[in-house]
């Protein structure tokens, strides 16, 4: 007898869950790529990238996974020798930083560790330090899905403006986009990243860079012909700016995934995201009351909507992992790149999640801490009915 057999819920932080819609766009025989309806629909995709970033500006379509974007984003701004400011709230800007540094790039590093934010004062000390203006670009992760630390972007623009540094802000949304509130130009984000597999609900394997007119003015003067953002921003070039075959059946699961982001609302989006977060969180604070098990993230207000980490002490982490996956069906995500990676897990809730999804996460992982023994408080699976009770709440 197994528990687990039935449909399982894949919780962790990308890839994400993926509609049935999306799975029955791409479920076709290969179009034509030279002409006709691919390229009506690879156009029509364009406006609604720039909406679900919030920008008037530009967006250029790779085929690759967010690590890609990353690339293409360094390929198009910074050249061997220059210096980018990483901002390090957990593994993915870090990872962002030594893909400059693969490029030739200096890298210089403010490092907050596995539980806290970025400290905008010490941006602004480092900006004022650089008198020489060698750091062409600032590197910050929206949401670091390894710690679940959500960074203020926004002030980030601000700390530039009042120094009068002229560095780029670029910001990695690849967790966040779709599930976390964020605005590109009112916040002033010169150059976005992010990818089709976690709020935007299709399978692994485009990811796309927003750029204004700004990072396009310091754009390099060569830029390797593939990585190159200004041919892919223009889908009536069309088999220019995909170099090579396009990536037919993600731009149906794409559209048909952008189809469902506006039929909801980018705001209504928000607010479910923050309501099932706040269920989520509600849940473990319960949990932590008595026993090892806390949020990674103290602060509400920098907490992620998209995905939750979660401190459970050696070897719990992998204990409760295995029997929800095991035992109920219940795929968590791994401690990843924190030390001892079984000291921790994660949550995903990025994308297509409703309540009663978190419910069962919920109510699984209360059966998960029984059935392994890990101490822990009581109340959590009422404490997470009850924020759903009260139904979608005010959005940050
Ligand atoms: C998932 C993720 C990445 C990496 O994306 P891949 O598609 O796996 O290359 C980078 N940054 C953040 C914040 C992510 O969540």
């Amino acid at each position: 007898m197994s528990l687990a057999n039935g449909r399982s819920y894949l919780a962790i932080p990308g890839p994400s869950v993926m509609p049935d819609a999306v799975l029955r766009a791409m479920h076709r025989a290969s179009p034509n790529i030279y002409e006709g309806e691919l390229h009506d629909l690879t156009n029509s995709l364009i406006p609604d990238l720039k909406a679900v970033a919030q920008t008037d500006q530009n967006v250029a379509i790779y085929i690759g996974n967010g690590h890609a974007a990353w690339e293409a984003a360094l390929a198009n701004t910074v050249s061997e020798g220059d210096t980018v400011l990483v901002l390090a709230t957990g593994r993915f800007c870090i990872g962002w930083g030594e893909m400059a540094e693969g490029l030739g790039v200096k890298v210089q590093t403010l490092d907050y560790g596995d539980a806290a934010p970025i400290d905008l004062a010490q941006v602004e000390d480092a900006l004022r330090a650089d008198k020489a203006g060698a750091i062409k670009a600032i590197l910050a992760v929206h949401v670091d899905t390894s710690t679940s630390v959500k960074n203020d972007i926004a002030g980030l623009r601000q700390v530039l403006d009042t120094t009068g540094h002229d560095a780029l802000l670029m910001a990695d949304c690849i967790a966040s986009l779709g599930c976390d509130r964020f605005e590109m130009d009112a916040w002033g984000v010169d150059v976005m990243v992010s990818a089709c597999q976690k709020g935007l609900m299709t399978p692994a394997g485009i990811s796309f860079v927003w750029y204004n007119a700004k990072a396009d003015a310091v754009r390099r003067k060569t830029v390797s012909r593939y990585w190159d953002w200004r041919p892919r921003t223009e889908p009536d070039y069309y088999f220019e700016y995909f170099d090579g075959t396009a990536p037919t059946h993600h731009l149906y699961g794409l559209r048909t995934a952008l189809d469902m982001i506006k039929a909801e609302g980018l705001d209504a989006a928000f607010a479910r995201h923050e309501t099932l977060a706040r269920a989520i969180w509600a849940a473990f604070e319960c949990w932590g009351a008595e026993g090892p098990m806390h949020l990674n993230i103290a602060d509400p207000a920098h907490r992620s909507h998209a995905v939750t980490s979660v401190v459970v002490g050696s070897p719990n982490g992998d204990k409760l992992r295995h029997w929800c996956e095991n035992e109920a069906g219940l795929t968590l995500g791994i401690g990843l790149g924190r030390s001892p990676a079984d000291a921790y897990f994660r949550v995903g809730h990025m994308g297509h999640v409703n309540a009663q999804m978190i419910m069962g996460v919920v109510g699984t992982i209360q059966a998960g801490l029984i059935a392994t023994g890990i101490p822990h408080g009581g109340g959590a699976v009422d404490a997470a009915a009850r924020v759903i009770a009260a139904g979608v709440g005010p959005t940050s």
